[in-house]
């Protein structure tokens, strides 16, 4: 059903989104990754050009792959990604709204700075691609929209009030572009991950002295074992397994899908 299918994956070039971008290439369809290639550029790093051309090589012989540089904050970059994209595989059938940055601390002392950073990517950033690639959506039948949001977007917890904000708005602007879109044929849906060890958990919300990864790694997984039903933190192919599923059900639209092993079950 994905054969052939142009995907594009924003903040695609690790974690969440690159377990999405490799799901969707097994499923046959072809993938570009836009990401900001901008490295150290928040209170943890961010993907660097070098991550980029690194997924490039790694998953060259898993289909049809491509990478393009983008900050889904701005308007003009979010076009030049659509562009970028129906120039290398012509037309775009599916978006997903993946990029996000995370932040936290009390409300007391939070910047303004950092507030307004987390809405601009992820809450701002779906509104900015899924307006830039609408009249490539438009063109092809049974085109659709997934959006990363979060179990922090159905729940809210305390020193998260920006990031449980900006994913209770991605889950409502999901809802509201579902309704808008299906006029067109086009389904918006969210998936929303629970608890994965990528660069969110193990360089910022994991509170640790530990430096060395495999062994924060380790520590992080032990603690998902306790604290999750399932027994065990969520994967980025999980979250690649719930994309596809959502992009190949067509009757299925406004959904916003739990992957958290039973941490969150609404
Ligand atoms: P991550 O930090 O590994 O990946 C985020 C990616 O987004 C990075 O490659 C980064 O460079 C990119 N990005 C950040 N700002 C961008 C911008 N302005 N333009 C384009 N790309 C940008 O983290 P992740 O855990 O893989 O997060 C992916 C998504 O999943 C996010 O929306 C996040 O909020 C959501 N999420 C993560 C978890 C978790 O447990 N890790 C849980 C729920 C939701």
């Amino acid at each position: 059903m994905l054969q052939g299918k142009v995907v594009l994956v924003t903040g695609g070039a690790r974690g969440i989104g690159l377990g999405i971008a490799t799901s969707f290439l097994a499923a046959g369809a072809k993938v570009m990754i836009g990401d900001l290639g901008a490295g150290s550029d928040w209170t943890y790093n961010l993907s660097s050009k070098q991550d980029m051309e690194k997924v490039l090589k790694q998953y060259a012989d898993l289909g049809d792959l491509d990478a393009t540089e983008l900050d889904v904050t701005s308007a003009e970059s979010a076009r030049n990604a659509v562009s970028a994209t129906v120039q290398r595989f012509g037309g775009i059938d599916i978006l997903v709204n993946n990029a996000g940055v995370v932040g936290s601390g009390p409300v007391e002392t939070f910047s303004e700075q950092e507030w307004d950073r987390i809405f601009a990517v992820n809450t701002k950033g779906i509104f900015l691609m899924t307006q830039a690639a609408l009249p490539e959506l438009k063109k092809r039948p049974g085109a659709c929209v997934v959006n990363t949001a979060s179990i922090a977007g159905k729940k809210g917890h305390a020193n998260m009030s920006a990031y449980c904000g900006s994913k209770f708005a991605a889950i409502g602007i999901t809802q509201a572009m579902a309704n808008e879109f299906a006029r067109d044929g086009i389904r918006v849906n969210a998936i929303c991950p629970g608890i994965v060890g990528t660069a969110m958990w193990l360089d910022h919300l994991m509170p640790t002295n530990v430096t060395d990864q495999a062994e924060k790694t380790e520590n992080f997984e032990a603690r998902m074992r306790k604290t999750i039903p399932l027994g065990r933190s969520q994967t980025t192919q999980d979250m690649g397994q719930a994309a596809v599923f959502l992009a190949s059900s067509p009757n299925i639209t406004g959904v916003s899908l739990t992957v958290a092993g039973g941490i969150e079950m609404n």
